[in-house]
């Protein structure tokens, strides 16, 4: 049997979610080569226990999993000496020319807040799939943790916590670290993209602003996500036939997530020919004190009503709504997407609203990992007599209804960073514009098939992963080039036969090892 195929049957044999995340990352650790084979050949089996939402419980166990450390950690006490701790703390596998780095601090994990240094995990799950689905040299990504002690209490009382054991950096002490560990990722790898990944929204939108025209990065969680679900309503909108600029959109959660997605449906509405104002005002927001309003910035005396500033373009004048259902009876959303961490908040009485007011309701229950998820692809078929359009953060099996074979869509980011990340790095982007998102969004509804629409799926099949990754760095390069943010290496003609060469497959296997 070849050691691939074991690997593959040792994999299945493991019995819960977890044993398969540590077998895997044990297998990583040991043949790094079965690893990204098994990994490449049988993506859409084995994703679900390297990133979401296995790598989520692995994050909150992190420091007592039996698995080797992959990523460099960069402490607050590297402070003044940060470049000299990546430089010496980089695997020694890793090339001269690294090409992306997944950064986080731990602070939101997915949506289960502040990990502290178990924050690697997503680091490390993450960086696998710019290989996995986008062909960047395994050699060439850095997952990074930025640890500043955390918040959360029983982590800070565990004594198997690794982290560093105080309350998490804050204010300017806080940005001094992040802004030594930008500049010196620029100085040791100046064509480095840099991934920010599940930093809190205090920080998350702040840092975004700070480095997106400085260097190459991007935010996954504002940025990614906004593509994937744009590119989900999209091809939620081509099975109901109906068009973009006819929407009004209702975000359950008003954080990173669901303020990104909601500025790119902006900025698509306005390349339809709306008006900003009126493109903003498609976009309702509800977060945990209720429906985000002007009257809330009117009333910034009461703390309750106060708004963080990603909020404000969002605050509407409309009446306040305390609840969900109040606020859809008010804005009648045709589309209602869930980006709060709120595990349930998606109800009978909400769906089936939902599916009162609209022949085909569009619902995203987007959090993640399943446990946090709004509701279940079962949930909205039932309570919408199978009306539904729906994606979903987290994967939800395929079900039977009234005959028919349902299949859920699952709004990935995978889709969307690996690909757009490696266009800039190919492309040699100085920043990734939001353009490059809209554009990446468009590109990728637009692969899904009519076959594929019609059994419910809004995105091409995960199997295909790697032919849309390609695809899709290839469009985005072109885009980078004709927008002046990227240029052609000497010597290329065509984007697509250069992404091409570039694309890293695994090494087959050995007969020395069949
Ligand atoms: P975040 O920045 O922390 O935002 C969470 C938002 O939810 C905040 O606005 C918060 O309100 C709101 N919220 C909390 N409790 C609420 C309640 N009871 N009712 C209404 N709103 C409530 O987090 P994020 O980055 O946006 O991520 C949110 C979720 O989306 C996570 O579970 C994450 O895993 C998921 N996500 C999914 C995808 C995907 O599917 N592809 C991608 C990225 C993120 P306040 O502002 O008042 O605190
Ligand atoms: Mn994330």
């Amino acid at each position: 049997m070849s050691a691939t195929l074991s690997a593959l049957n040792g994999f299945r044999a493991a019995s819960r979610a977890i044993d398969k995340y540590v077998f895997l990352r044990q297998l990583q650790h040991e043949d790094a080569g079965v690893f990204y084979r098994l990994l490449v050949n049988n993506a859409m089996e084995i994703m679900p226990y390297v990133y979401t939402p296995t790598v989520g419980e692995a994050c909150q166990t992190y420091h007592t999993l039996p698995i080797a450390q992959q990523g460099v950690y960069i402490t607050a006490d590297d402070k003044g000496r940060v470049g000299e701790a990546l430089r010496s703390r980089a695997p020694p596998s890793l090339a001269n020319d690294l090409k992306v780095a997944v950064v986080t601090d731990g602070e939101r994990i997915l949506g289960l807040g502040d990990l502290g240094a178990g924050g690697m995990g997503i680091a490390e799950g993450k960086i696998l799939l710019y290989s996995v689905c986008a062909g960047i040299r395994p050699n060439q990504c850095l997952p990074v943790c930025i640890d500043v002690g955390t918040d959360n209490k029983s982590l800070l009382e565990d004594p198997m916590y690794k982290g560093l054991r105080r309350e998490r950096l804050r204010g300017r002490e806080y940005d001094e670290v992040v802004e030594e560990f930008m500049s010196e990722m620029r100085s040791w790898q100046p064509r480095c993209l840099v991934q920010f990944e599940d930093f809190g929204n205090t920080n998350a939108f702040r840092i975004l602003e700070r480095y997106r025209h400085r260097q190459p990065c991007f935010n996954d969680d504002i940025q990614g996500t906004a593509c994937i679900a744009l590119a989900g309503v999209l091809s939620g909108l081509r099975t109901t036939g109906a068009d973009l600029t006819e929407q009004r959109i209702l975000f359950y959660g008003a954080g990173e997530a669901g303020v990104g997605i909601g500025e790119l449906i902006a900025m698509a509405l306005e390349k339809r020919g709306m008006s900003h104002h009126d493109a903003i005002n498609r976009c309702y927001f509800m977060d945990s004190k209720g429906l985000v309003c002007k009257q809330r910035l009117d009333a910034p005396q009461t703390p309750k009503h106060a708004l963080q500033p990603h909020k404000v373009a969002f605050a509407h004048d409309v009446p306040y709504e305390p609840d969900l259902l109040s606020a859809i009876d008010a804005i009648k959303p045709t589309v209602l997407i869930g980006v709060s961490t709120i595990h349930g908040a998606f109800d009978e009485r909400v769906v089936r609203k939902m599916a009162a007011i609209n022949p085909r309701p569009v619902i995203m229950p987007l959090s993640n990992p399943t446990s946090k998820a709004e509701c279940t692809f079962e949930q909205a078929v039932t309570w919408t007599e199978g009306r539904v359009v729906f994606a979903s953060g987290s994967p939800f099996p395929a079900m039977t209804y009234r005959g028919k074979t349902l299949h859920p869509a699952q709004a990935n980011n995978a889709y969307v960073f690996p690909a757009l990340g490696h266009a800039a790095v190919l492309a040699g982007a100085r920043e990734v514009s939001d353009d490059a998102f809209l554009a990446a969004a468009e590109a990728l509804s637009a692969m899904t098939t009519e076959a594929e629409l019609a059994a419910g799926k809004l995105f091409p099949d995960f199997d295909s992963i790697r032919e849309v990754s390609h695809d899709l760095t290839a469009r985005v390069c072109e885009l980078m080039e004709r927008d002046g943010q990227g240029v052609k290496p000497a010597g290329v003609t065509d984007w697509k036969k250069y992404v091409d060469s570039q694309f890293w497959e695994p090494e087959p296997e050995t007969p020395s090892k069949l």
